[in-house]
């Protein structure tokens, strides 16, 4: 009887008796969450500080490709994105809620893979699922996720609050989410002529996983917390490097000026680059979906953070009149250009 329900088509499943199996394991932890998933609308009593929320929207064919995204993935990946802008404000997200439309080429097995890593994020990072909305769509998979958090007003952080000589810094490394999808786009054509192909990804092993199944920085936020620094200014990236700066320099009102031996790269993505002919640093500031922070902090707090392995200091903020360049390897100045990938 139950080995049976993968064949039950969605629409028999019923949208009610649907929610109520993707949504029943889930329980709510965070004391904040009075009522979740079952009512009209979930309900949060949040007596203290501000609470941010920030919503992305997943499209088949625009943002994922289930060709080689896992559902269990892409569930995560869906979560764990949003968080990252929750985090970019230097809160703590506490509830999700997440919508879904799906069309009848889905059955209830590969709605359990999406939930299943929608559950882990949200084990991960602690956050409660409340609630969403599902319905059926003409095609393909549309999902979308909002994140709430909370902050002590004190502690929010904006991308307009840098000043002039700020130290401009960076979480992690960067570019290698892009060579990941490099290589898993490559892997595709080839099987495509080929689907007898097995793909060795071990060598890309670190670049894939960037791409496939990301992490948002938590504990970065974290460390800011430890070592009493509130960044001046903070978005995370997940346009590339570039693009982010940009935004980042021109809602501050600043320039800045950031140096290409500074930009932290992992040897694996600088590797893969290499063999796909492609500029590691072009990688870095283009290629997106690395889902790092981007923050300024004070010229004063340099030192409290400066020997910390999980950030680099990658350049300082000048005035607006000076606009934003990267001097490279070559010690030449070049303007950064928001070229950052964009699905329009
Ligand atoms: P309404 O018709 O008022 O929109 P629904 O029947 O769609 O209510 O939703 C019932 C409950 O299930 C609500 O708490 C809603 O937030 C939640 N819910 C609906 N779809 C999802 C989903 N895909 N994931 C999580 N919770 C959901
Ligand atoms: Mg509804």
């Amino acid at each position: 009887m139950f080995e049976n329900k993968n064949r039950i088509p969605l629409s028999d499943f019923g949208e009610f008796k649907l929610i109520d199996h993707l949504t029943k394991n889930f329980s709510i932890t965070q004391k904040t969450t009075i009522k979740g998933v079952g009512d009209d609308s979930a309900v949060l009593k949040l007596d203290k500080g501000l609470t941010v929320i920030s919503t992305d929207l997943l499209i088949e064919g625009i943002h994922f490709d289930l060709s080689y995204m896992p559902l269990k993935h892409l569930g995560y990946k869906a979560v764990v994105v949003n968080l990252s802008d929750i985090f970019a404000m230097n809160a703590i997200p506490n509830q999700i809620t997440v919508s879904i439309a799906v069309s009848n080429r889905f059955n209830i097995d590969s709605l359990e893979e999406l939930y299943s890593g929608i559950s882990l994020a949200c084990k991960n990072f602690k956050v409660d699922l409340i609630g969403g909305d599902t319905s059926s769509s003409v095609q393909g998979l549309t999902i979308s996720i909002t994140a709430l958090g909370q902050v002590e007003k004190e502690k929010v952080t904006y991308r307009s609050g840098s000043n002039s000589n700020d130290i401009l810094m960076v979480s992690g490394d960067l570019g290698g989410a892009y060579m990941g999808l490099q290589v898993l786009e490559r892997e595709k054509a080839v099987f495509k002529v080929n689907p007898q192909s097995q793909p060795d990804l071990s060598k890309y092993s670190y670049c894939v996983e960037r791409q496939l199944k990301p992490e948002s920085r938590i504990d970065i936020i974290d460390l800011f917390n430890k070592l009493k620094i509130i960044p001046t200014a903070m978005i995370d990236i997940s346009d590339g490097l570039s693009s982010e700066i940009i935004h980042l320099s021109k809602s501050s009102k600043l320039g800045c000026i950031i140096y290409e031996e500074k930009i932290p790269i992992d040897q694996e993505a600088k590797n893969t680059a290499e063999e796909f002919k492609f500029n590691s640093t072009t990688a870095a500031l283009n290629g997106g979906e690395d889902y790092e922070l981007l923050f300024t902090i004070k010229q004063e707090d340099y030192e409290k953070i400066k020997n910390n392995n999980l950030v680099s200091a990658i350049g300082y903020m000048t005035d607006e009149t000076s606009g934003c360049f990267m001097q490279n390897n070559l010690n030449q100045k070049i303007k950064l250009e928001a070229q950052g990938w964009k699905s329009f």
